[in-house]
């Protein structure tokens, strides 16, 4: 069986625990890797190797040296996209569909953060102070520390690293316990493109153990982390302590919105790649579908007439439309979300249970499920389930959808469909959310600033600012004639 060591200073090393610990492949169920159980002792270790990195030479080195390093590594990405994706398939239980395409993807975040890593300008600023010349200019912050979850490990590594390296920063990276192989694998590619040793390196093991100490760690500069927000939350706190920087990608309850002017079969097909992709396990999911009551009965028989099309099976089969839940805990609080908005009273139109019919292997599957008759008090409309399940809330017009969609503690996203014009306008600026689309959903991009209003996060990553956030400004004045002026006041 494969046995993954922690990645640090550019070689392989054991776990100062010597402990290791299981991960699953979801759709069988079967163990196949075991994974280093990192402490505070590795991050030590870690971290000293990033400082060192960063001290030693990567800190002030040529930008467009980093950006070169992050162009070739983008090539080796392209390279073994298809072997990654396999990889997070194996590990994380989506779809190859999915996965295949998103490592095929990964390699632009490289190349676009490294085609902008000689592109960051400070200024000269027109100083009304006599004989002084005053600009400024960007530097790193030093070591940076990435902390990921489950769902999309190595893009979402991307979303980060890319950045963090354009800077000049090092980084410790945590991925999740669940699915830490594929950023163990990509350290190859990390070594194979030059990077020099130290400049990445990963600590694998569980929230509290391996990556609070990366949080509390002195040397540790920035953190930026995605997950829920009840964990970001507490990271938050470690870094006002420490007076750090903290990036936060959080959780989402986001709002699909369907008026009836809408192209109706393109809006069912929104619902369901809202909810369905991905078993639901992203945080961008559509999980409230308002629909307007004049269509709301026509459109939710339709919806439930595609949904039951879907192919539920082996998450490696292309032809697989929704594979198993990643993880046994998430399985069970998806199935304690079924039996909440059963008890709320919720209307069970469709699944409602586990899966295990034709297709079905271990036991992480759950039925697509839609719940109709929801009012947005409930726990089923205001709490992140991150599964295959829909809840339908319906509205009356444009004023009461936007008190719907907006009447939620999280903002990552928003869907509406309509074909007024006026109306799509409206609702993207009233909308409080970090992602809106119109007539479309679940659209990313490299190039796409992306992150959450409220509790969906602080701070954006992705597109040309994002690199601002892995940067500190510093302001520098220089005299052009020295003086002997009264030194008891300020210049
Ligand atoms: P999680 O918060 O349980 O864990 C995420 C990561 O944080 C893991 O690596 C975990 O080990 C680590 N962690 C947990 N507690 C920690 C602590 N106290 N200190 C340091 N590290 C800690 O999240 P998850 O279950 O892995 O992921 C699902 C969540 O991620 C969902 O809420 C989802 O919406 C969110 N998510 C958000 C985005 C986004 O871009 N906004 C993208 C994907 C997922």
């Amino acid at each position: 069986m494969k046995q993954y060591q922690h990645y640090i200073n550019g070689a392989w090393t054991d776990p100062d625990s010597g402990e290791w610990f299981d991960t699953e492949n979801p759709y069988t169920g079967e163990v196949w890797a075991k994974i280093a159980r990192g402490n505070a002792a590795d991050m030590d270790r870690a971290v000293a190797a990033a400082k060192q990195a960063f001290e030693g030479g990567w800190g002030t080195s040529l930008p467009s040296y980093r950006g070169k390093l992050l162009c070739r590594l983008a090539d080796i990405i392209d390279r073994e996209a298809d072997r990654l994706g396999r990889l997070e398939v194996q590990d994380n239980g989506k779809l190859l569909a999915e996965m295949g395409g998103q490592t095929k993807y990964i390699g632009e975040w490289y190349r676009y953060f490294g085609g902008l890593a000689d592109k960051i300008e400070g200024t000269v600023i027109p100083t009304d102070k006599p004989n002084m010349f005053n600009f400024t200019r960007y530097e790193p912050f030093g070591v940076v520390g990435l902390i990921t979850p489950w769902n999309s490990p190595l893009l979402l590594v991307a979303y980060k690293l890319a950045p963090a390296l354009a800077a000049g920063n090092t980084a410790v990276i945590k991925p999740s316990e669940f699915t830490s192989a594929s950023t163990l694998e990509f350290m190859e590619l990390i070594a194979e493109a030059g990077f020099p040793d130290g400049v990445v390196n990963v600590v694998t093991g569980f929230g509290a153990e391996a990556g609070g100490p990366l949080v509390d760690h002195p040397d540790v500069a920035k953190i930026a982390f995605t997950g829920s927000d009840l964990s970001g939350q507490k990271i938050y706190e470690k870094g006002a302590k420490k007076l750090i920087p903290v990036t936060l990608e959080l959780g989402g309850k986001s709002p699909n919105i369907v008026f009836d002017d809408a192209d109706k079969e393109a809006a069912v097909m929104g619902a369901i790649s809202g909810i369905f992709a991905a078993t639901g396990q992203t945080c961008i999911a559509g999980s409230r579908l308002l629909v307007q009551k004049s269509i709301h009965d026509e459109f939710v028989a339709r919806l439930i007439e595609v949904a039951k099309t879907a192919k539920i099976g082996d998450p490696m089969s292309l032809d697989t439309h929704v594979g198993p839940v990643t993880t046994p805990p998430q399985f069970k609080k998806v199935m304690d979300y079924l039996d909440i908005a059963k008890a709320e009273g919720a209307n069970c139109v469709l699944g409602g249970g586990a899966y295990t019919g034709e297709g079905a292997k271990g036991s992480q599957f759950v039925e697509p499920t839609i719940f109709t008759g929801v009012s947005n008090d409930m726990r089923i409309a205001q709490e992140e389930v991150f599964g295959p399940v829909l809840s339908v809330i319906p509205f009356e017009d444009e004023a009461d959808a936007l008190r719907i969609g907006n009447d939620i503690n999280f903002g990552l996203a928003a869907g509406v469909w309509t074909s007024d014009m006026g109306r799509a306008i409206r609702m993207s600026e009233r909308l409080r959310a970090g992602t809106v689309w119109v007539n479309t959903y679940r659209v990313v991009s490299y190039m796409t600033p992306f992150g959450g209003y409220k509790r969906s996060g602080l701070g954006r990553e992705n597109g040309q600012q994002a690199i601002m956030a892995y940067l500190q400004q510093k302001s520098v004045w220089i005299a052009t004639e020295t003086s002997a002026a009264n030194p008891f006041v300020m210049k």
